[in-house]
């Protein structure tokens, strides 16, 4: 069994494959170290403890004794190897890598560019390497994929020596969502090699989008930290940075302030004043002008990176994809952004945009120019296939 493992500041999210690569049980260890919750879901059946996490040891423990409580598993040694997800790995890691002290060592310093998330990985994997000792870890980093872009891309156009001393450059994020779609699209696609562009919108609550060139990421809108590139749910995306040094004075607040606001207050939630939830937007966006000038603001700053990219890519793609909750599921909003790409001449097929699908639909016509797709992403299942890769 491979346990695959997404840590939080306060939370522990993980799902159970067996060796055929099927879902045993998910579960979520939440609260830690305010009081402590775990909900499991096995076949359907939810399980929910109300416990103690004063950290995610005691999680990681509660995990593996109730799993066993529940006979999911008879004995801990049957869980082999554990993936974990870490969001930074910086510029030194390129592919997935079984967890030592090096890599632990890498995951600390890039703390400094991911401290809301490397941090609780850290701690995680100290968690579930006393938890389980025999089990080999794994560590899938977010920034692995995004390894391949060339300098003149991953560099911004600031002091030489902000990227030589403090390490500023574009990283870009969901990298385990973009090696998923990748991987989905050769096999929809039956290819027997990287010979393929694309172009794939990871629309979710947190969103970017990534260029692809013979297979491998060429370019994408996430930077230095997840606040760069697309609209998002809370997140500004890309802005004047100007902006910041204004409202500060303007508005009588310092850097942290402001910038926590650009993260936590802007996007979707900041224009339409409604939510951060595409749903609730697009239910109203019909009497409301916010949500109207939010949906719309949103779907050009996708179609504007998709000229971006498709310039760079000499307009030879193979594939426009969208995927994660919005890129998935929103008929609405794949139609918006299609509509603002005119140049393209993509026809949708307005039936498969809005029919039900399990893992990858085309929803374009075949008189379209370009070929688009709906792919659903699994982060999971991608960690749980490089684990096994990596631990045979
Ligand atoms: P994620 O971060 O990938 O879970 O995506 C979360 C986003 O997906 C939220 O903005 C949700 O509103 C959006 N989402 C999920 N399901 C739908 C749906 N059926 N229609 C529109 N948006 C959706």
């Amino acid at each position: 069994m491979i346990l695959v493992v997404n840590p939080g500041s306060s939370s522990i999210k993980f799902k159970l494959f067996n060796e055929a690569f099927e879902v045993l049980v998910e579960g979520l260890a939440e609260r830690i170290g305010i009081d402590g919750a775990l909900t499991l879901i096995t076949n359907e059946k939810k399980h929910k403890f109300n416990t103690e996490f004063p950290d995610h040891l005691a999680a990681a423990e509660t995990i593996i004794e109730k799993l066993r409580e529940l006979n999911i598993v008879k004995n801990q040694n049957e869980i082999k190897s554990i993936g974990l997800r870490v969001v930074h790995g910086g510029d030194k890691i390129f592919e997935p890598v079984i967890i030592d002290s090096r890599i632990k060592k890498i995951i600390e310093i890039n703390s400094k560019l991911a401290p809301l998330h490397n941090p609780p990985a850290l701690v995680t994997i100290e968690a579930f390497e006393k938890t389980l000792s025999h089990a080999k870890l794994v560590a899938c980093f977010d920034t692995a994929f995004h390894q391949s872009i060339k300098p003149e891309k991953f560099l911004y156009p600031v002091p030489y020596e902000w990227y030589e001393k403090n390490s500023v450059r574009r990283y870009g994020m969901h990298g385990i969502s973009y090696a998923y779609i990748v991987k989905k699209f050769r096999e929809v696609k039956q290819l027997k090699n990287n010979d393929f562009n694309l172009i794939i919108a990871h629309l979710g609550n947190g969103a970017s989008i990534t260029s692809i060139k013979n297979g491998k990421s060429f370019n994408t809108s996430m930077g230095l930290t997840p606040l760069d590139g697309l609209m998002m749910g809370t997140r500004s995306g890309e802005i004047d940075p100007s902006i910041i040094e204004y409202i500060s004075k303007d508005s009588n607040m310092d850097v942290i302030e402001v910038t926590s606001i650009l993260n936590k207050d802007s996007g979707l939630k900041g224009i339409s004043g409604i939510s951060s939830d595409m749903r609730d937007i697009t239910s109203v966006m019909n009497e409301n002008t916010r949500a109207k000038l939010a949906v719309d603001m949103y779907c050009q700053r996708v179609a504007d990176f998709v000229i971006k990219y498709l310039n760079q890519l000499e307009g030879k793609i193979d594939g426009l994809i969208f995927t994660a909750g919005i890129g998935e599921n929103s008929f609405i909003i794949r139609e918006e952004i299609i509509k603002k790409l005119p140049m393209l001449n993509i026809e949708l097929d307005s039936k498969s945009n809005i029919e039900q699908y399990d893992e990858c639909l085309k929803i374009s016509t075949n008189k379209s120019q370009y070929e688009v797709f709906k792919i659903r992403t699994n982060e999971e299942l991608m960690i749980c296939k490089d684990v096994i890769k990596l631990t045979k």
